[in-house]
């Protein structure tokens, strides 16, 4: 059993407690800046509960204003890579904000954390393009296969939803 203390992580060795002198933020950098609660590990994942700080202003993405002033909070489950062969997934409670501009038509926001958290998306940025190098070197079922070594458990048919969502690389126009 792994957990965190005082923010590293430790495994309990028979009744002894011992403790890693290696912060999550150095193993995870990408969650650097987070307020890491709970690092869990059971046969199936490594489950991480964090919180955005109250502090940082975000960007509405309609308007771009600045905001923090907070409506309400919500847990957000986002799938990362694999850590020691086991996948991981994020509980992230974020902030729900106030634009703070009276003229936008979108009153409220849901904080996106750089790194970690795109809007309507549950995995990582460095996940999603994993899955898409494997979706375009593979296809279907070969690239589940291929994800399944990896401990990402998609169907074929997700990942080849995953292909076609892929914007097309532009082409250059011919002289
Ligand atoms: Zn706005």
């Amino acid at each position: 059993m792994i957990g965190l203390v005082d923010g590293r992580v430790s495994r309990a060795a028979g009744a002894a407690l011992a403790v890693c002198e290696i912060a999550v933020e150095e193993l995870l950098p990408r969650l650097a800046g987070l307020r890491i609660q709970r690092v869990d590990a059971d046969p199936t994942a490594v489950r991480i509960t964090a919180l955005t700080r109250n502090d940082p202003r975000r960007a509405c993405p309609e308007c771009g204003r600045e905001s923090d002033r907070v409506h309400s909070r919500y847990v957000r489950h986002v799938a990362d890579e694999a850590v020691g062969g086991q996948p991981v997934v994020i509980g992230l409670l974020v902030r729900w904000l106030y634009c703070a501009n009276a003229d936008c038509p979108r009153t409220t926001f849901v904080e996106q954390v750089g790194g970690l958290t795109e809007r309507c998306q549950r995995r990582t940025p460095t996940l999603q393009r994993i899955i898409e190098a494997v979706a375009v070197a593979l296809a279907g079922l070969a690239g589940a296969r291929l994800l399944g070594t990896l401990h990402q458990m998609l169907s074929s048919a997700s990942v080849l939803n995953c292909l076609l969502r892929m914007p097309l690389p532009g082409r250059p126009t011919p002289w």
